[in-house]
């Protein structure tokens, strides 16, 4: 009878672990977001030199932009690999908008071209433009003669234009935390929550030394269990290249959104990322200060998160 009594005891206590084990896991399975869409580049032949002729920056600008690039060295501690400043020059505005592919009412203030090993100023660059020099300078700095920081090349197509902007604009901004972001701005947000995941350390090395594979190898370790591996277009990807392609994906849809319909494509895009993230987050244990970056971001763009699920995504992790 003892027996019997304990047995039900054991059975009893059993299914209370059980239970509490469902309802600790049971949150949130399963994706609920999740867009099966990604995007990559053509591996161009050969990155051509541009041919433009530029003009000598003038004294204090050329003073000026030397600051600003010994600046981001000293922060990210790149003197040990010896690289140069690299040729900085002006070229008026027309051709600046040329470079970059923008119209004519868009202000410009600078490009890198790595054909050129160049960075190219307009002759209204100014200090209050820091970030911009920043910017194309941490493109050169991250450069290595193949490809440009976290940008890498698979089954002969180019993947990351747009995740290395991101992260690039990131390392731009730490520099200058009281700056509106002003391009970019989910990529860089992406990038932060990444930082936030894996530490900047294991980031800026990733980064600086246009190595993908750490940061493949943790984020494929922790999200194969609620992402696949995909067959798209023919190329064998794993989650860490969906991933990627998916922010490229976002970013295109938006640049070239023109109606209503596409630029909520694009949102579907960003709730997707978001929440992949997060899980990636939360299998590391960084879950609150997720959120606190979600939420500021959310304060950015205050007046598009209704058509997001990011409200969603804060509420359930
Ligand atoms: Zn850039």
């Amino acid at each position: 009878m003892k027996k019997m009594k304990n047995l039900k005891k054991a059975a009893v206590i059993l299914l209370a672990i059980v239970i509490l084990l469902f309802t600790a896991c049971g949150k949130q399975v399963d994706p609920k977001f999740y867009q099966a869409r990604i995007w990559y580049d053509e591996i161009p032949d050969s990155e051509l030199k541009s041919g433009v002729i530029p003009q000598e920056l003038p004294k204090d600008l050329k003073e000026l932009a030397v600051k600003i690039c010994k600046r981001v060295s000293e922060y990210y501690g790149i003197d040990g690999i010896e690289k140069k400043l690299p040729k900085i020059a002006m070229l008026d505005d027309a051709t600046l908008r040329w470079l970059l592919g923008v119209s004519q009412d868009t202000d410009v203030f600078g490009i890198y071209v790595p054909a050129d090993e160049a960075i190219y100023l307009s002759g209204a660059f100014s200090e209050a433009n820091a970030p911009v020099l920043a910017h194309e300078y941490l493109h050169y700095l991250s450069n290595n003669g193949e490809v440009s920081g976290l940008k890498y090349n698979k089954s002969g197509r180019s993947f990351g234009r747009y995740f290395n902007e991101g992260i690039t604009n990131y390392l731009t901004y730490r520099l200058f935390p009281d700056e509106k972001i002003i391009c970019y701005e989910y990529e860089t947000h992406f990038a932060e929550q990444l930082a936030i995941c894996v530490g900047e350390e294991v980031l800026e090395k990733a980064y600086f030394n246009s190595d993908t594979s750490e940061l493949r190898e943790i984020i494929n370790k922790a999200l194969s269990k609620y992402y696949s591996p995909n067959n798209i277009f023919g190329i064998e990807l794993d989650v860490f290249d969906l991933i990627v392609g998916q922010i490229e994906e976002y970013a295109i849809s938006l640049a070239y959104s023109t109606d209503e319909t596409s630029f909520n494509e694009a949102l579907k895009m960003l709730d997707s990322l978001e929440e992949e993230i997060f899980f990636l987050g939360r299998s590391i244990g960084k879950t609150q200060q997720q959120k606190e970056a979600l939420k500021s971001f959310m304060g950015q763009i205050e007046s598009v998160v209704p058509k997001t699920h990011l409200q969603e995504i804060l509420e359930e992790f």
